[in-house]
């Protein structure tokens, strides 16, 4: 079994295999070793069936979830990594590797296919270039996920994590905080990584929610109106909506009365229940 933290290891595979980095697929690989046990235990405390893995890399994370998880699937973009990942990953006969973008991936036909029965949970070092997309992407689809572990860049970690209500917090808190519960599980330094990428990081651990915390009845619009009130961060949230969505400020100030809220209060002021109230004042 290859030791994927060691330098030598790992500059021996790739010069092998004529790998050369890519920054645009946010391709820093994790060498600090006590990293990717702890994040596959934290996945498996949430789910002990199947882990969906974006962006194998050598397979460093691959191999810890593969210890722990009964079937891994695992995508990996760079097809100039098929070579490296079929040597790293040779000891395991639990891991698929599927050379495809996750974007474009019908993940619950994947699931139903492939995983069909069990508890599927996703862990990830993300490629930073896509992380909430991916994040969106996962929690919309409404996945039969149980959890989702992911590395995320310092600052989207604070975003994501920030409670909704507070200064920190952004559309993407909200919307996150609709579909689960997030937490931040520990920081992981720059220099844990290779190539070092200019950021530190931190682990964070979404558990899926039963049933959202409010209840609406178009999920889509009401997504549009929280996005719309952060769309101007420095506006109150009346102009802000009304630019976002076309509506006449007065229209969205009735609403925000109706509501009882302040005709100033910016968007980050609000928490999901206040979104779910001015939702339900809003025509549009
Ligand atoms: N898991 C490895 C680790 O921890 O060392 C690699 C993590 S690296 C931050 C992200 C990986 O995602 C890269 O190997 C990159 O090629 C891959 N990747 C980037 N965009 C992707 C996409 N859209 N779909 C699937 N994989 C992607």
């Amino acid at each position: 079994m290859y030791n994927l933290s060691d330098m030598a290891t790992i500059r021996e595979l790739l010069s092998k295999n004529g790998f050369r980095f890519s920054k645009s697929l946010g391709q820093n690989f994790l060498i600090n070793p006590s990293v990717c046990p702890r994040m596959a235990d934290a996945a498996f405390e949430t789910c002990k069936g199947g882990v969906i893995e974006i962006g194998a890399g050598i397979g460093v994370l691959t191999c810890e979830l593969a210890k722990r998880f009964f079937k891994v699937l695992s995508f990996e973009i760079d097809k100039t990594l098929l070579p490296v990942l079929s040597e790293t990953l040779s000891d395991f006969g639990n891991i698929e590797i599927i050379n495809e973008d996750v974007l474009k991936t019908d993940l619950n036909e994947l699931i139903n296919s492939k995983m069909a029965g069990m508890d599927v949970c996703v862990c990830a070092n993300l490629p930073y270039y896509i992380t909430s997309p991916v994040i969106m992407c996962l929690l919309e689809s409404r996945l039969p996920l149980k959890s989702i572990t992911v590395m995320v860049q310092k600052e989207a970690a604070d975003r994501l994590c920030a409670d909704v209500g507070s200064r920190n917090a952004g559309a993407v808190t909200a919307a996150v905080n609709y579909y689960a519960t997030v937490e931040k599980l520990f920081p992981v330094s720059k220099g844990s990584f290779v190539p070092s990428p200019k950021v530190d990081s931190s682990v964070i651990r979404l558990v899926i929610r039963d049933k959202p915390p409010v209840c609406v009845d178009d999920e889509t619009k009401f997504f549009r109106l929280v996005r719309a009130a952060f769309g101007q961060r420095r506006k109150t949230a009346a102009n802000s909506i009304s630019a976002g969505l076309s509506i006449p400020k007065n229209e969205v100030e009735k609403a925000l009365s109706a509501a009882g809220f302040d005709l100033n209060i910016r968007a980050e002021s609000f928490t999901l229940e206040d979104f779910s109230a001015l939702y339900n004042n809003l025509n549009f």
